[in-house]
């Protein structure tokens, strides 16, 4: 069986960790498999990097950036490598580089384009545990790329396709899919299994379990994940295409503090401002998630939308550059937001799920400034300060 096996920041947070992950590698290789290894950068490493980043330039160019960030893989292989060493087993660390990761150009957002499976294939052949760097890639013009924050989950499924493997196992600080983050929702359940749909919106609608994107390769390539914990033997939650378990209304709350609102008021209200407005953005490549636009009145309107808090200044000074002056009366952005959603197949023969939401934050005192609907879910922009506690009470509402 060739397996492949996802650790993350704090999994190999420290020494202990590092030696308690080598041996739960090896105790999988001397069964006779073949293992290959993605991790993370050790702990808060990722974010550290950044913060120095910051400091010495508020602005840093996002290829110095990418540079910058995979150093923190690059160590944690390296360490993994050496600590199987110690234990007499042979193993190799690679970087994205050595494997030949090709992703596109777009530097701290690059997407995988294609894996070059040669190198771990020989390694592994030699009977190494190879260990791979998460989360990074190489353009086409030999540039370090990143695949976003959380990208580590990205790169081991994206592994596992490529290797055709038996297995693609995440290990984590929590010992699977819960219904909501834990460690917001006290009395959030673990999930037995969940489908790549399901699990898809979660995570865009920011579980941070695993990366968005690694779902959507899992669900394409029909990877089957299996999400657990590195410090315990508990089972953990199962993604896969079709679940047998009954099916609850909803299968999850969840909830992103990384949101930004924009308002642009006072535009005219005449065919072509929208694609104006949202022209303009595009060709910066920031990505709109949420938009209201309100009805017209004395031929003017207003647009609010939600972008990722980092593109919350670039999007005010692209609209004060590029759009005329006089075609709207002003513009502001805050980031005083957040989202938070219910998440479900069952939303979509079921009436009345919105208003059950909406009760529930009422009956809380949550304003909603926003709402987005699609099949399986439900989004409602907060206040930031009320966000854990609107999720609390989606939570109880559902009786999740
Ligand atoms: P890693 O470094 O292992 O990739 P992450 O921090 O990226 O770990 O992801 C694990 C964290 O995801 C958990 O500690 C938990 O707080 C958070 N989380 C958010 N939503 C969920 C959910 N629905 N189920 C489980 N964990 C969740
Ligand atoms: N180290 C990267 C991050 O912190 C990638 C990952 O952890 O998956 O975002
Ligand atoms: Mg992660």
């Amino acid at each position: 069986m060739l397996i492949v096996k996802k650790f993350g920041g704090t999994s190999v947070g420290n020494k202990e960790r590092i030696l308690n992950v080598a041996k739960r590698c090896i105790e999988e290789y001397q069964k006779g498999n073949d293992v290959v290894v993605v991790l993370s950068a050790m702990g808060k490493m990722t974010d550290e990097l950044i913060a120095m980043a910051k400091d010495i330039n508020p602005n840093p160019p996002k290829r110095e950036m990418d540079m910058l960030l995979t150093t923190g893989e690059q160590t944690s292989v390296a360490m993994m490598a050496m600590a199987m060493h110690s234990m007499g087993i042979p193993a190799v660390s690679l970087n994205a580089f050595q494997v030949a990761m090709h992703t596109t150009h777009a530097y701290s957002n690059a997407r995988i384009k294609r894996i070059d499976t040669d190198r771990i294939l020989n390694e592994l052949e030699q009977r190494k545990i190879v260990i791979v760097t998460g989360f990074q890639g190489v353009d086409r013009y030999d540039n370090y790329t990143t695949l976003g924050r959380g990208g580590s989950d990205t790169t081991a499924v994206a592994l596992a396709a490529a290797l055709n493997a038996d297995a693609c196992e995440i290990y984590t600080d929590v010992d699977g899919v819960y219904t909501a983050d834990p460690r917001k929702v006290t009395t959030a359940k673990k999930l037995q299994e969940i489908t790549y749909d399901e699990m898809l919106e979660m995570a865009t609608l920011g579980a941070g379990v695993l990366h968005n994107r690694s779902v959507e390769l899992a669900k394409k390539h029909g990877v089957q994940l299996v999400v657990r914990s590195s410090l315990t033997k508990e089972e953990g939650t199962v993604v896969k295409e079709r679940i047998m378990m009954p099916q609850a209304e909803i299968s999850g709350v969840a909830g992103d503090d990384d949101a930004a609102r924009i308002s642009v008021t006072g535009l005219e209200d005449e065919p072509g401002v929208a694609f104006r407005l949202f022209n303009i953005l595009a060709k910066k490549n920031i990505n709109i998630d949420i938009i209201l636009q309100s009805v017209g009145q004395n031929a003017k309107k207003d647009i609010s939308f939600t972008v990722k808090e980092d593109d919350a200044d670039l999007a005010v000074k692209t609209i004060k550059e590029h759009l005329p002056l006089g075609s709207y009366a002003d513009v502001d952005a805050t980031t005083d937001v957040a989202k938070v959603s219910i998440i479900g197949s069952g939303l979509i023969g079921h009436s009345g799920m919105a208003a059950r939401m909406f009760e529930a934050l009422y009956e809380v005192g949550v304003n909603i400034r926003m709402i987005s609907t699609s099949e399986i879910r439900v989004t409602v922009i907060v206040d930031r300060a009320d966000m854990v506690k609107a999720m609390n009470a989606a939570h109880e509402a559902f009786e999740l």
